[in-house]
């Protein structure tokens, strides 16, 4: 039962556009999730984003909770990046060659990341874990790897098990094109869950146990800390590499990332998302020892036309300047917290079975009773309601991950007059689904 005076959203310019995309590109659109096949409907066309704000082609404005997937997380199209930026473009967009802009968003991430004191740009988090992967194998002389059910770490072969997030929005269980040859060595452990990893790494020869160290490809789901020392424990017990793949997490959940956030250490971290303040990155660092193998240090290949690019190192740094700022991470927090309780407050008045939790600038919540600690339990929320929410969050104003398999986005623009109204139209939408 919506307000009264409140108009709602409509998108007959977006609509044209699609139509028009779907003959140009499979599915219309350049990433599975962005096609809101899920939740039914027809995506929006942005048209341009600034602050905690999107605008989309019918000129309607939303507060964005996506945030270009992570890495808004100051808030879209920041001034001072966007000047920074500019000032670098005017030097060139790529040199191929060394660039001093690397040597300093390094040692910005060294600083400020516990378990990296060597680090590689890529262009994308999915690069990233491919080369992250191929070096723990080679630093092991190991070939299998344990993931968890419901983590996603890209579109890599070897990573297409169980991965979660547009995976498992399309329902597809594995990619078809996947050689099983490449996934043979991949095991699926249970999230939250110490003993399925035992079972995996007792067999021996995993080079490495890789996780979400926050999971936000399943919907938000926070690890106890009891799990990741767990995982700490065991990979020091049979000689694995653990690897927290903070794509996501780093930077957001704690300047330092979840490895920060919880006080567990992995061997290898890899990043992407924030560090490029909404340029194309990714990148892998981890103990010296390890990092040493990467090529052309060591033997271990791994290159990139683009890597280390002026524009990626020059917004990834400008953010992070913003970022270290002290308290930036308790706002994110706050805010996050304000606005997860109030969903779940409107849910619980509305007779709505709802379990939800944040970190830092990262949220989520699900439809069904909770705890929900593992990706099965995450497989049980109700998706059709997620979809009647997701479509009244939309026309009323508020712009959702189009998935209840993805996690939420806080940003240091978010302010409280934002949260406040997406809390009264939260109350609004919970009314009538
Ligand atoms: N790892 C995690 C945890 C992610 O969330 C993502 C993307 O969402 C990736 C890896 C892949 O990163 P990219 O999309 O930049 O390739």
């Amino acid at each position: 039962l919506s307000a009264p005076t409140r108009t709602l959203y409509t998108y007959s310019e977006s609509a044209r556009i699609f139509t028009e995309a779907k003959e140009l590109m499979p599915g219309g659109v350049s990433s599975p999730v962005r096609a809101f096949k899920s939740v039914g409907g027809s995506p929006i066309v942005f048209d341009r984003v600034k602050g905690s704000k999107a605008y989309d082609v019918d000129g309607n404005t939303y507060i964005d909770y996506v945030g270009t997937w992570g890495p808004a997380i100051i808030g879209h199209a920041d001034d001072k990046v966007l000047e920074e930026v500019k000032k670098t473009m005017d030097k060139g967009t790529s040199f191929g060659a060394p660039c001093v802009l690397e040597n300093e968003l390094a040692k910005m991430v060294i600083d400020a990341v516990p378990s990296v004191e060597m680090v590689r740009f890529t262009n994308s988090g999915t690069e990233a874990c491919m080369g992250m992967l191929r070096l723990c194998r080679a630093y092991t002389s190991r070939e299998k790897i344990v993931k968890f059910e419901g983590c996603y770490h890209g579109h890599a072969d070897s990573f297409l098990v169980q991965a979660g997030s547009g995976v498992a929005t399309l329902g597809l269980p594995d990619s078809p094109g996947v050689p099983a040859s490449s996934t043979k060595s991949t095991l699926c452990a249970t999230y939250n869950d110490v003993g399925s990893v035992e079972e995996l790494l007792k067999e021996g020869d995993v080079a490495a146990l890789i996780l979400e160290p926050v999971v936000g490809n399943s919907g938000f789901i926070k690890p106890t800390k009891e799990f990741l020392q767990g995982c700490r424990d065991l990979c020091d017990k049979y000689g694995t590499l653990l690897v927290f793949d903070e794509v996501m997490t780093g930077f957001r959940v704690a300047y330092g990332g979840a490895q920060a956030y919880f006080g567990v250490t992995p061997d290898v971290t890899t990043m992407g998302k924030v560090i490029g303040g909404g340029m194309p990155v990714g990148a892998y660092g981890g103990r010296r020892d390890i990092m040493d193998l990467v090529a052309p240090a060591g033997p271990m290949y791994q290159a990139g036309t683009l890597s280390g690019n002026p524009l990626a190192m020059t917004a990834g740094i400008e953010t992070l300047k913003v970022l270290k700022q002290p308290g930036q991470h308790d706002k994110l927090e706050a805010a996050s917290k304000k606005l997860v309780d109030g969903i779940l407050a409107h849910a619980k008045a509305n007779g709505h079975a709802a379990t939800g939790g944040y970190a830092g600038g990262m949220f989520g919540f699900f439809f069904c009773e909770g705890p929900v600690t593992c990706f099965a339990d995450a497989a049980k929320a109700d998706m059709e309601k997620f979809g009647r929410w997701h479509a009244g969050m939309l026309e009323r104003g508020i712009y959702l991950a189009p998935s209840s398999y993805e996690a939420g986005f806080m940003s240091l623009a978010h302010t409280d007059e934002d949260i406040e109204k997406t809390l009264e139209i939260a109350g609004e939408v919970m009314a009538m689904i």
